[in-house]
């Protein structure tokens, strides 16, 4: 089941929270929805989910448009809001019934509640006041709650926020778990995420789409620019003789005659670098391109 946002623009009072966005996510995908604070994410996630509408453009759902009354759609979408917002006085299991209720998943629903507590790992918790959970557990709630009709897409909004490390890790394999056989939609304004869990990223800022690219090529955004080569030598060198070879390059010991160099060149510094060690009778024990990393891209495109 995909999603289709067409041409969506969103203002609150003068400010254009979204500038005419467009982007596909196609059926069974892990797409991260990546950008800075304010940059657009949970609003467009509302607009996905049918909680606020577009100022114009539209979202297709599977084919069929969203509107903030089409509750056939809806019963298709599993949303995470930003924030988790629960009961904190119900208790796990009397909860996820509820929400179950609301869907009118009644038909076997008590063996989909299991389901869901299972695959959540709420077993042990079910029982327990919403309130009294650790946050880890609060965001398993919220999943399971996103999970418990059986939708083919879901929507989650910052999910591991606020979470220690070990909790992001239990959280992010659930949601590769849960995500396996679903289109997935997960914003985040952390880089490792996209990383850890996504095949796609949409890059967002002021509310215009900067980037949407599989993973492994959005690193040839920044690439092309500039090189980072880490390099060892065997023995001690002077930072000017390196300078020497080329004094446009940016130099760096990171430790025991293991150096940085930066070159904002396209054409690839290592010959340079050996033919240098071989004149002056170094070994070079490891020579290193170093790949640039999402966050780098990040920044780029967002500063
Ligand atoms: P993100 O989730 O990427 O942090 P948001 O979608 O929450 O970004 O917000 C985008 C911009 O719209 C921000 O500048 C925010 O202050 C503004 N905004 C969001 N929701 C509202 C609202 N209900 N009323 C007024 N401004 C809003
Ligand atoms: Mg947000």
């Amino acid at each position: 089941m995909s999603i289709v946002v067409e041409g969506v623009s969103k203002l609150y009072g003068k400010q254009k929270a979204l500038d005419n966005v467009s982007f596909e996510v196609k059926t069974g995908e892990i797409v991260g929805f990546l950008g800075p604070n304010g940059a657009g994410k949970s609003t467009m996630m509302k607009i996905i989910t049918g909680f606020i509408p577009p100022a114009s453009g539209r979202v297709l759902v599977n084919g069929l448009e969203v509107g903030t009354d089409n509750t056939d759609v809806k019963r298709q979408i599993g949303y995470l809001p930003e924030n988790n917002p629960l009961y904190p006085e119900m208790y796990v299991r009397e909860y996820l019934g509820y929400v179950a209720s609301i869907y009118k998943t009644e038909k076997n629903s008590k063996k989909q509640i299991d389901r869901i507590i299972g695959l959540t790992g709420l077993a042990p918790e079910q029982n327990k006041q919403i309130g009294s959970l650790s946050k880890g557990y609060k965001q398993r709630v919220g999943l399971a709650q996103a999970l418990i009709h059986n939708p083919a897409v879901l929507i989650l909004d910052e999910a591991t926020t606020g979470l220690d490390p070990n909790q992001i890790i239990e959280i992010r394999n659930l949601i590769k778990e849960a995500g396996k056989e679903k289109t997935v939609l997960l914003s985040t304004h952390i880089m490792q995420e996209v990383e850890a869990i996504c095949e796609r990223v949409i890059i967002i800022d002021h509310g215009v789409i900067m980037a949407n690219e599989e993973k492994s090529r959005i690193y040839s955004l920044v690439n092309q620019s500039r090189q980072i080569i880490i390099v060892e030598f065997d023995k001690a060198v002077d930072s000017g003789q390196i300078a020497a070879i080329n004094n446009t390059w940016n130099i760096r010991l990171i430790k025991n005659n293991t150096w940085q160099i930066e070159s904002d060149t396209q054409e690839d510094i290592r010959p340079a670098i050996f033919n240098f060690a071989v004149s002056n009778n170094l070994t070079v024990l490891s020579l290193q391109k170093q790949q640039s990393n999402l966050e780098e891209v990040f920044r780029h495109l967002t500063s």
